[in-house]
């Protein structure tokens, strides 16, 4: 369980974590979104004591980020957005140092670092230089380093940026594998990043808490407007006089080929309403539907009405 109260961090007359509050349960993958420069990396480098906060506290399983460092870092590994790889180094070489590092029994190391190299898919690469090694391949090395010992909690500062698709793919398998048995923590400026893996996502903007619950309630939570968009054979006059009687809000999209295409908005839970009225006059002059669309705002459309409305405030 992590427990982080008014959390604070400013540099210099900038606030970049602003009065932050939130508590991680175990045996979640939680998701930190935000823009850029929204605190993430901040936040993380306050939570696993990389970085000292301006006010506030930070608990890991009880334990103090300051007053009892030792013990609460024990329970957490992490990937900084910057791993401090050592390019000169082999990933075994570099593995084995961290877990030195981590105060890993020597006895244990050779089979520590084999298990994280084959969780994380670098035995091919084991023996290579880092610096040789793809964008891929050293973010999984940083992977590796942050589960080397089996910390109950993983922190992933942006692990898929730079990635490209096929590579992501398999990060988010590890995160979702990671997930079954650890907490995990990681941060995305991207929307889909966070909503493909996490079970809890918080959203920050100018290091503000903007909105913390489960993508699913903040999709019905916010989602209060819908668009109907409408195709209908018949000219623009038809369609205008026939919406100016149902709805209030709605604009003529396009006219071609004898269609009109229009988008009509509403309050959630009218749009039944909306669509049979329109129906019937459409059958009643005979005019065809040939689309007719309800659409409920994405998580996507949320995130951008949420920090945009907070940076324009
Ligand atoms: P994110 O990870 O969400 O992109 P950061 O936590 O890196 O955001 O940064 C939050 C804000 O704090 C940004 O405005 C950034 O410019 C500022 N910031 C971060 N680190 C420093 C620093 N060492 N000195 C001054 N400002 C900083
Ligand atoms: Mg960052």
């Amino acid at each position: 369980m992590i427990e982080v109260k008014n959390l604070t961090k400013r540099y210099g007359n900038h606030t970049a974590v602003d009065h932050l509050s939130f508590c991680i349960p175990q045996g979640q993958i939680f998701g930190f979104l935000g823009p850029n420069g929204a605190g993430k990396s901040t936040t993380m480098n306050i939570m696993t004591g990389c970085l000292a906060a301006s006010e506030g506290q930070v608990t890991i399983g009880g334990y103090d980020i300051y007053a009892q460092a030792d013990k609460a870092k024990k329970l957490m590994g992490y990937l900084p957005e910057q791993p401090p790889l050592y390019m000169d180094r082999t990933p075994r070489e570099y593995l084995a140092f961290v877990a030195r590092a981590k105060k890993i029994p020597a006895k244990q190391i050779g089979k520590e670092v084999a298990r994280v190299m084959k969780l994380t898919k670098i035995v091919d690469v084991a023996d290579r230089l880092i610096r040789h090694l793809s964008k891929g391949y050293c973010q999984r090395v940083g992977i590796a380093q942050a589960i080397l010992g089996d910390p109950q909690i993983i922190i992933l500062d942006e692990p898929t940026v730079g990635l490209d698709p096929i590579q992501i793919v398999e990060i988010r398998d590890l995160i979702r594998k990671l997930g079954k048995d650890h907490t995990v923590i990681l941060s995305s400026h991207i929307l889909s990043e966070v909503q493909a893996v996490c079970n809890q996502v918080m959203i920050i903007a100018n290091g503000k808490l903007l909105a913390c619950d489960t993508p699913a309630n903040l999709e019905q939570q916010y989602a209060s407007t819908v668009t109907i968009d409408l195709t209908v054979e018949a000219d623009s006059q038809f369609v205008e006089s026939m919406l100016v009687k149902i709805s209030q809000q709605h604009t003529i999209v396009k006219q071609f080929q004898g269609r009109t295409q229009a988008q009509i908005r509403t309050q959630k839970g009218q749009e039944d309403a909306i669509c049979r009225q329109i129906f019937q006059a459409c059958r009643d002059a005979n005019s065809p539907i040939l689309c007719m669309n309800v659409n409920t705002p994405s998580l996507e459309d949320i995130f951008i009405q949420l920090t945009q409305a907070k940076e324009g405030a």
